[in-house]
């Protein structure tokens, strides 16, 4: 029997690949990647087997992928594509020659220009460089928003954080600290207002509740009862 192997399966016309990896193990496990599905599967398990678990997984395949092609596009990859979302709206990105040498970009929520120096046109790394710079462009133009946030659910609440540091970071929207140090991931300004809100409102509900116990919830509820629908955008 193939130990690993892959093949193709189609569900609402959409051509997904599936990647079988047979291993020592007790259960059969399934994830999304890159728009392919993973399999890793007990040796003993057979190929029939296997293709009677994807089937009876279709519906659950489809969402996901949708669900993480949706993830994938709001990250930014100028290689691939010439959007970004700000504040929630899907934005052009711009490339403009310029006869200086400075790369600059011009952000805003509804234009990002590139102005990119005649020399570096035909540049190997002329995306990775713009995407740095874009990237700082996004750190500064979210400050903003955080802030306001943040001032927001401080005077709200009452409770104050000892620092708010704004940074991109991998995986989360935020944390905060038992020393009271919130992080904020400068990415939330890819959503509208109510989504940075509620990622602010989070980590300053923190300062009071160390957990995401029944008492946690209740406390962010009191000051947004629709905390529900923004949480569920940041999740897709
Ligand atoms: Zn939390």
């Amino acid at each position: 029997m193939q130990e690993n192997y892959t093949f193709n399966i189609d569900i609402n016309n959409m051509k997904i690949k599936c990647s079988i990896i047979k291993k020592n193990i007790k259960n059969i496990y399934i994830g999304i990647k890159d728009k392919s599905v993973y399999i890793r599967a007990p040796k003993r398990v057979t190929n029939k087997q296997i293709l009677e678990f994807v089937d009876s997984k279709k519906n659950w395949i489809y969402k996901n992928i949708q669900k993480d092609s949706r993830r994938e596009d709001k990250k930014i990859n100028l290689r691939s594509r010439n959007y970004i979302y700000i504040l929630g709206n899907k934005i052009d990105v711009n490339y403009i020659c310029v006869d200086n040498n400075k790369i600059k970009v011009d952000l805003d929520s509804n234009r990002c220009n590139i102005f990119i120096p005649a020399c570096l046109k035909n540049s190997d790394n002329l995306y990775d460089i713009a995407e740095k710079k874009l990237n700082d462009a996004i750190k500064e133009f979210s400050r903003n928003y955080i802030d306001n946030a943040m001032s927001k659910y401080i005077n709200a609440t009452g409770l104050i954080p000892k620092q708010v540091n704004i940074r991109k970071y991998k995986g989360i929207w935020g944390n905060c600290s038992s020393k009271g140090i919130i992080n904020i991931n400068q990415n939330v300004v890819f959503f509208d207002e109510e989504v940075i809100e509620y990622v602010c409102l989070h980590e300053i509900a923190h300062l009071k509740y160390m957990n995401h116990q029944k008492q946690f919830w209740n406390f962010i509820f009191k000051y947004m009862p629709d905390y529900d629908t923004q949480r569920e955008k940041l999740k897709n």
